[in-house]
């Protein structure tokens, strides 16, 4: 494969396109294919991989997004750091609508969902105490900070199964428990990235509050792709200029992440 890329990155909700210009890569994976073709161009002096992750048309709930495909085909272009913006709804009151949350935590509420490479050829157990990278995080809330975002630079995702929104109880449940922001595809798609000893930062920003905070109706989805349209461009500028804050060389934990185990099959 001649076509290469360093940085990944899967846009979420509303989120269908980042690079001009570039080409575009139908790829099969052993998990079938991606949620849609690869664009492959550049973002400054780097190179860059794009994954719409509902698909262009976004046909895939998030519940049935191809996520081992997604990463797989990634990392066989030679990705090794994975840049995650999706929507979120906030449990917070104090992050409203427009706040950047680049989470340090996460809460895996989702159920069915397969969440690992290694199910078969014995067990692999990855270290997941601290589930984004480090170096990512700090790349993408310096960023997010000095392009005027109302940016959180920690936080704890909870991702649930969707895709129905949450009860009023769940959420004021989420909130009581510290947790600050609540989405459906942040998991697995963290943990495939570590099984492959990728980078991997979301960057979520909050499109309304959850059940528990607002006190109206809830959310429906309208609301959440309208407020998403109207951030997509500035969205798309701090995800650009996070591409180039971060490290061409990796001195994070991310890529050891798989050091000393044996796995069942060579990594792409
Ligand atoms: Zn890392």
């Amino acid at each position: 494969m001649v076509t290469r890329a360093d940085i990944g990155v899967i846009g979420g909700s509303g989120f269908y396109s980042l690079l001009d210009d570039a080409e575009e890569i139908e790829l099969a994976t052993p998990y079938g294919p991606p949620s849609d073709v690869v664009t492959v161009g550049r973002i400054g002096s780097r190179s860059v991989a794009f994954i719409p992750r509902h698909g262009r048309d976004h046909r895939f709930p998030p519940h049935r997004i191809p996520y081992r495909a997604n990463l797989w085909a990634l990392r066989s272009l030679g990705v090794r750091q994975v840049l995650a913006p999706s929507a979120v709804g906030s449990l917070r009151a104090d992050y409203g609508p427009g706040t950047m949350v680049i989470p340090d935590q996460l809460i895996d509420r989702t159920s069915g969902r397969v969440q690992t490479y290694y199910d078969t050829g014995g067990a692999v157990h990855v270290s997941f105490a601290d589930p984004y990278c480090p170096s990512g995080r700090a790349a993408a809330a310096d960023t997010a900070r000095a392009t005027d975002w109302h940016t959180a630079d920690a936080g704890t995702l909870v991702v649930i199964e969707g895709p129905r929104f949450s009860t009023r109880a769940e959420s004021r449940w989420f909130a009581a428990n510290g947790w600050s922001i609540v989405g459906m595809t942040g998991f697995p798609e963290a943990i495939l990235a570590r099984e492959l000893a990728l980078c991997y930062t979301s960057l979520c920003l909050v499109t309304d509050l959850d059940a528990g905070v607002e006190t109206g109706q809830g959310v429906t989805h309208d609301e959440v792709l309208e407020f998403f349209a109207q951030n997509v461009t500035r969205m798309r500028s701090l995800v650009s200029a996070t591409v180039q804050a971060l490290p061409e060389e990796r001195t994070c934990p991310c890529g050891s992440a798989l050091d000393g185990l044996k796995l069942p099959f060579d990594l792409p």
